[in-house]
Parts: structure tokens; sequence; C-alpha cells
């Protein structure tokens, strides 16, 4: 299976080199050259699959030859050695949740793939990849858990110091071995801006990869969710339709990457806060990219959602065809925190504020005879003081979290540039 760059001026390549590579030569994201829908009596008999199984039959064709069956087959058994537990909610409403990973986020499916698939690409390299991420507090523990310990692979992680919460921050500062975090004294934006700059700067010999959704190792697997949640549910329910919180779009794409597979799922709904580049677009028909704006929501805090490309692409950049397939809406913290005290106080259900943001998504829209499934993308401990403060409740700490806050944490402190090209030249 080859790629080809959304920009169309970079030549096609491999898998491999795609997950490498991260983004094409001409800076655009990479997506698959075709995709062959998944044979009827596999979808029909889902049942009898296991999660494994499913994975590997959703994902085979765009790793194609280049990962042995054996050795994919174990990529898949690592990465997904957790629950993804469907919770009825409402009578035609459940969650999915996508926190029982090690981190308590839904990053954690993408994050462990890609660092698999990495570890075996580099295996017999003497020269290591060093996969360097910006993080706002939550793709940085996912990413640092994910690659623990992947032979040939070096993680650097930067982080805006005194910015991140105290759980994230342990997550991200006390793994050691091939784990390095980088305190900057600054903001996120500066962590951002450093990564990229560092991605052009030629004179850093090192092999410099990304690890956030573009990277087709990191969105694809993220189709398994919907496959689960489909084979956990289309016995007693049909017409289901999904409602993703969403930041990049990354995991939504990845859904409509399952619809495209064959997988029956009537429509989606994309779920926002404040961030409302998208619902715009289908509102309007232009596409204004925006500044981002803080929310409580923050792992959706983005104003120019880098898969949103992909989404069109499947789409065949028709804005009709998708408004009849995919809805946007958009949400205010205020709307988020009144369905937070909502599903606790009616429905005992604790939500973080992304998967409050998700049920607000299928509320607007009209269910009619569907059956709503909203994704829970993070536990609530993760956000845990806007959690406590709008339910007037404490939150049980699970024992993976409490384990972490007793480490020690060991991070670098940087404040610009130099700093770190100093540190990537060692
Ligand atoms: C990253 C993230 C999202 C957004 O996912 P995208 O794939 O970027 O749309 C939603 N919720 C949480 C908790 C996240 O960490």
């Amino acid at each position: 299976m080859n790629y080809y760059s959304l920009h169309h001026t970079a030549p096609n390549v491999s898998f491999k080199e795609a997950v490498i590579r991260g983004l094409a030569p001409d800076r655009g994201i990479y997506f698959p050259e075709k995709i062959t829908p998944l044979p009827k009596d596999f979808i029909e008999n889902i049942n009898r699959y296991s999660h494994e199984e499913i994975a590997l039959h959703a994902i085979e064709q765009f790793v194609g030859d280049a990962i042995p069956k054996n050795v994919l087959k174990n990529i898949i058994n690592e990465t997904l050695s957790f629950d993804f537990p469907v919770i009825p909610i409402e009578e035609n409403i459940a969650t999915l949740e996508l926190f029982h990973g090690p981190t308590m986020a839904f990053k954690d499916v993408g994050a462990r793939f890609m660092a698999r698939c990495l570890g075996y690409f580099n295996r017999n390299s003497t020269e290591k990849v060093t996969v360097l991420v910006a993080t706002s507090g939550d793709t940085g523990g996912a990413v640092a858990n994910g690659f623990l310990g992947v032979e040939g692979v070096d993680v650097v992680i930067l982080y805006p110091s005194g910015k991140v919460s105290e759980i994230q921050e342990k997550q991200l500062t006390t793994l050691g071995n091939n784990i390095t975090a980088l305190e900057v004294d600054g903001v996120f934006d500066d962590c951002q801006d450093m990564v990229k700059t560092a991605f052009l700067d030629t004179e850093i010999k090192r092999t410099l990869t990304s690890a956030n959704s573009i990277n087709i190792a990191r969105w694809l697997p993220q189709m398994f969710y919907f496959f689960f949640a489909y084979k956990a549910l289309h016995k007693q329910h049909k017409n289901i339709i999904f409602s993703v919180p969403s930041g990049n779009f990354g995991n939504i794409c990845a859904g409509i990457m399952a619809q495209k597979l064959g997988l029956p799922i009537q429509h989606f709904i994309a779920a926002t806060n404040v961030n409302n580049t998208v619902s715009n677009y289908l509102q309007n028909g232009e596409y204004v990219p925006q500044k981002s704006i803080a929310t409580i929501s923050n792992a959706m805090d983005v104003g120019n959602p880098s898969n949103f490309i992909r989404i069109q692409e499947l789409y065949n950049n028709n804005l009709e065809t998708l408004k009849k397939h995919f809805s946007s809406y958009s949400f205010t913290d205020a709307e988020t925190k009144s369905a937070m005290k909502l599903l606790f106080n009616e429905h005992q259900y604790v939500a973080d504020p992304h998967g409050a943001v998700g049920y607000l998504g299928l509320k607007k829209h009209n269910l009619k005879n569907a059956y709503g499934v909203f994704l829970e993308t993070a536990h609530p401990v993760k956000f845990l003081p806007t959690v406590e403060s709008t339910l007037n409740q404490k939150i049980d700490i699970p024992s993976q979290i409490k384990e972490i806050m007793t480490k020690e944490k060991k991070a670098i402190t940087i404040s610009n540039y130099k700093e770190l090209k100093h540190f990537l030249m060692r």
C-alpha cells in the first residue's frame, strides 16, 4: 500500500516511509492510495471475532507488506491490552469509553501502535529515531508511555512549565529510560514553534519524527474503536450515530475510514468546543482557520484541524456529500458544564469535559430512530479540578495515577530554541 501527499506535489511512499516521515516533503499529510471495503460476511459476523482479529482485518491493507503478518499481530496484541466498554446512558444513548489504557486517554492506542511500528522499522538500524513532540498536556503522556522502552527510538517531549496539570506533568517526567522531558519556560505555542523549527533545521543530523495524528500510524488504529462499538451494539441497535469530541479531527476521520471499509454507520457528528472552524464551514461553505481559543476541554482547542483535509478527501471534496454524512456542532464551556452536571445528576455518570461535549452533540442532533454513541476520550481524573468543581464532588483516583504521583519528576529546563538545538545535537 502506498500513500500520497494531500498537497499532491511529493512522491508517493510506502507505509514505512510515511510513518518515519510523518509529513510529506511538500508539507502535505499522507493518504492511502486505495481503500478496499472488507468482506460483507466479516462485518455481518463481527461477533465471532476478537478485538485483535477485528483490528488486524481493519488495518492489514494499510500496512501492506511493510510489516510481516505475525509481527503485525504482536503489535496489535500489545496495543490493545485493555478494555473498550460501551456504557448505556439513556434509552437511545450510550458512551464508548476509550480511557482504560495506561495514561487514561484515548491517544494511548495510536501512540502504542505507532511506537511499535517505528521500533520494528528501526530494528536493524544503528541510528536512532527521535520522536519530538510538543504537548499542552494530554498527548505527551500517551506518547511517552506508548514509546517507553521501545528499542531504537528516543522520545523528547517539550511542555510548558506550570501550564500542565500535576497529573499530566508526572506522566511526562517520571518515566526515564528513553523518554526525556524538556520543561519550557514559555507557553504551549513556544513549545510548538521550537519543534517546528527543529524539523526544518538541516544542521540537526538526527532523524526526527512527530507523533501527532498527522502520522498515519497514530491515526489509522483509531478505526478500531468504531468496529468494537459496532460489535457490542449491532445486535440490539440499528442506525448507529457516533458523536466524536473533536480537536484535530483525527479520531472522527478514522471513524469515517471504518465506514469506508463497510462498517454500517449512519452518521457522524463532530462535537467541538467554541473552536468552531468546521461547523462554520458546514454552515457557510467557507473554511477559515482561526486562532485557537482556550476552553475547559483543552485537548480540543484547535483552530485549524489538521485532519479535516483527510475528511474532505474521503467525501471526494464535495461539500454536499460531506453534509449528508457528517454534522458538526459547537458548544460553550457553560453548556459543557451543564451537560456534565446533567449526566451526573440524572444518570450517575461522571463525564470529563470532552465526553460531555460529545454527549451534547447527540442531544443537538435529531436522533429519530437512531442510536447515539458518544466517545468518552479521557478519564475524568485527567481534568480533575474542572470535574470536581463542576460536580461539587470528589473523584476517586485510579491506581495507575496514584502510583505515578509518588514518583520523582525529572526534567531538563530550557528557555529558547538554541538550548533545544544544543540538546538535540549532543
Ligand atoms: C486529543 C483529544 C481529543 C481530540 O481528538 P482529535 O483526534 O484531535 O479530534 C479529544 N479528547 C481528548 C481527551 C483528547 O486528548
